[in-house]
């Protein structure tokens, strides 16, 4: 077993089961994602204890190479069973940030990212996607303010490791990053975003949506079958209620298919009075056949929405010189 896979409370019932003391869970959290100890017999626990530990192993990912400029980097991992995963890094004014994935590959195919085009070849382990943060720490010697759960896979489609990634990630004993700057980001899995909103910890969350109606949205991400646009923000809504925090929904900017003034106005009235955030998303060049919308064109669709009532925002480039930023991960090595 990967000691990195396990939450707190796991390890605690893991020394329950085995008749020690629960407690220990928290010293062995401490020990590992504070001082970065490696071996259980640094611990002062008895020869017993030590012995029950055995049953863990420190699995990491091996760096393979690496990337960086002043602002961003990127990381290419190798998991324990050769699959390769991406991570990336953002410098931000604020504090550190990394961009982490939860699968080998997508199966969601939205048409416009590249990432997705990779097909899921399995799912990543909790502690594979915790092992993503510390390679980051590592590499780079820095402290980790912010997660975004943004890197390749759909997080959703892999609800369990998700969820435990982000108790991992978020407990004081552990890395310690603020609840608050976790975001999950989903393409719009509706029973997932229930079951996140009832789980016991959730994070921020971002719903990538991208196109004001059904017909446009089928058509960018064959998810919206599943799961229409109604159901989705249905779903958005009694999260915001649910954890009190309100939900971002990321929109792409596509020339000419999603990004005129019409649009805007319809995206305003589909929110309606709801509390979201709409994030705008300069896309990133991939080979997709997709352009991106000018800056003028940015500009005018952030403001017909606020026009319309809705708080927006465009969203900070990072990392495309590296091949690093959303939609482009993992493109220069299939
Ligand atoms: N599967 C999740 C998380 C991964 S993608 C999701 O769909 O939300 C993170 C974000 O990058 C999503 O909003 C995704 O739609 C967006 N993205 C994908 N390709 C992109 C590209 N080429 N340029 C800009 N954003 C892109």
């Amino acid at each position: 077993m990967n000691i990195f896979d396990m939450t707190m409370e796991n390890l605690g019932n893991y020394l329950r089961d085995n008749n020690e003391n629960p407690a220990k869970s928290g010293i062995l959290f401490d020990g590992i994602y504070k001082r970065g100890v490696r071996d259980f017999r640094e611990f002062g626990f008895s020869e017993r204890v030590v012995e029950k530990l055995s049953a863990f192993d420190f699995v990491e990912p091996k760096v393979v190479r690496k990337l960086q400029n002043e602002s961003a980097a990127k990381l290419l991992l190798e998991l324990a069973d050769g699959n390769l995963c991406e991570t990336v890094l953002m410098r931000q004014r604020f504090g550190a940030c990394v961009c982490v994935s939860t699968q080998v590959g997508c199966n969601m195919g939205c048409k416009f990212c590249r990432s997705g085009q990779i097909k899921k070849r399995r799912n990543l382990t909790a502690g594979e996607i915790v092992g993503q943060v510390l390679a980051i720490e590592r590499e780079f010697s820095c402290k980790i303010y912010g997660v975004s759960v943004m890197g390749i896979g759909e997080p959703f489609d892999n609800f369990e490791a998700t969820r435990d990634f982000c108790e991992i990630v978020t407990e004081d004993k552990g890395l310690a990053v603020g609840k608050r700057h976790v975001t999950v980001s989903t393409c719009g899995i509706v029973s997932e975003i229930y079951r996140f909103a009832d789980s016991s910890r959730p994070t921020s969350l971002a719903i990538s949506l991208h196109a004001p109606n059904d017909a446009l949205r089928s058509e960018l991400m064959p998810i919206n079958k599943k799961y229409p646009i109604s159901e989705v923000l249905s779903a958005a809504e009694y999260y915001t209620k649910k954890t009190r925090k309100r939900v971002t929904l990321e929109y792409i900017m596509l020339e000419g298919l999603n990004d005129g003034k019409n649009h805007a106005e319809e995206l305003a009235s589909v929110i309606g009075g709801r509390d979201f955030y709409v994030n705008l998303i300069p896309y990133n060049s991939t080979d997709c056949g997709f352009s991106k919308s000018s800056p003028e064109k940015i500009s005018e669709f952030c403001a017909a929405l606020k026009e319309n009532g809705i708080v927006a925002t465009k969203r900070k480039e990072f990392g495309t010189e590296l091949n690093a930023a959303c939609g482009q991960l993992l493109s220069d090595y299939t």
